[in-house]
C-alpha cells in the first residue's frame, strides 16, 4: 500500500566532480521500480543532479527552503525556487538545522507550508536526543514536533515524515528494529489523531546510520517504510544496497 522510500541527504559534502561521478555511479544500475529514490545535495549541486537525473528513477530535493515567497532575505532560498529548478522534495526540521539554525517547530511549520504551496513534498525529519530518551521523554518530544509542525494547518500532498533519533545520526549507533518500529508505529498513531492526513498511507522513513548491513532489518519492520539516508548515501554501493534493502 505505501510506496518503499530511500533518500540520500547529501549534506554540505561534494564537489562538481564528485557529485557528477556519484550520479554516475548511481544511474548506471537500475534501482527497483518498486522503491522511491531521491538524492538531496546541497542548493548548488541541485541544478546538476536534476539535470542529471532528468529521464531517471532518480528524484531530486533540497535539504531546505525559506519561510518566504521572495524578497530582501539574503542566503535564503524560496521554495518556488527550488520547485521550478525541478526539485520534487524538500527535506524539513533535521535534526542539525533544528540544532545549529535553532529552527523551532513553528519555523518548521511555516517552511511546510511554503514547500506544500510550492509543490514540493515536504519530508519532516522528527526525533529525540540521546537525554530526552534517557529521561524517557522521547515519545512526548517526537509528539510535540509532529503536532508543532502540523497541527491546525492544511496537511501537505505527499508529506513524508522520518523519524531520525539524534543520538543515532552520524554517530554509528542505530536504533535497534524493534526500537524504530515501537517509534513508527507510535508516530502513525500520532499521525491518525491530526485531522486531514491519512496516517495509514503516509510513508515514515528510518534515519540514523543505516548502512547496507542493518537497512533489511529495519525496512522489514512493518511501520518503517525505507530510510533517510545521510554517510552511506554518498558512497553508490552502499546506497544502491539499501535502496535494494527496501524493495
Ligand atoms: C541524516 O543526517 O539524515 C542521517 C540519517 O545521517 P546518517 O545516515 O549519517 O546517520
Amino acid at each position: 500500500m505505501r510506496r518503499p522510500m530511500v533518500a540520500g541527504n547529501w549534506k554540505m559534502h561534494g564537489s562538481r566532480a564528485s557529485v557528477g561521478q556519484l550520479l554516475d555511479e548511481l544511474l548506471r544500475s537500475a534501482t527497483p521500480p518498486e522503491v522511491d529514490v531521491a538524492v538531496c545535495p546541497v542548493f548548488v549541486h541541485l541544478s546538476q543532479a536534476i539535470s542529471t537525473c532528468q529521464g531517471s528513477a532518480l528524484s531530486v530535493g533540497a535539504q531546505d527552503c525559506s519561510t518566504h515567497e521572495s524578497g530582501a532575505y539574503t542566503g535564503d532560498v524560496a521554495a518556488r525556487m527550488l520547485a521550478d529548478l525541478g526539485c520534487e522534495w524538500v527535506i524539513l526540521g533535521h535534526s542539525e538545522r533544528r540544532a545549529g539554525h535553532t529552527e523551532s517547530d513553528g519555523l518548521i511549520a511555516q517552511k511546510l507550508q511554503a514547500a506544500a504551496a510550492a509543490g514540493l513534498k515536504p519530508i519532516l525529519c522528527v526525533g529525540e536526543t540521546q537525554a530526552e530518551r534517557e529521561a524517557g521523554r522521547a515519545g512526548a518530544v517526537v509528539a510535540g514536533q509532529l503536532r508543532g509542525a502540523l497541527e491546525g494547518r492544511d496537511k501537505p500532498v505527499g508529506l513524508v515524515v522520518a523519524y531520525e533519533p539524534v543520538w543515532a545520526i552520524g554517530t554509528g549507533l542505530t536504533a535497534t528494529p524493534e526500537q524504530a518500529q515501537e517509534m513508527h508505529r507510535f508516530i502513525r498513531d500520532e499521525l491518525a489523531a491530526l485531522d486531514g492526513l491519512d496516517a495509514a498511507a503516509t510513508r515514515i522513513l528510518y534515519g540514523g546510520s543505516v548502512k547496507p548491513g542493518n537497512a533489511g532489518e529495519l525496512f522489514g519492520q512493518p511501520d518503517i517504510d525505507g530510510g533517510l539516508i545521510g554517510g552511506a548515501s554518498l558512497v553508490a554501493a552502499d546506497f544502491l544496497d539499501i535502496v535494494a534493502a527496501a524493495a
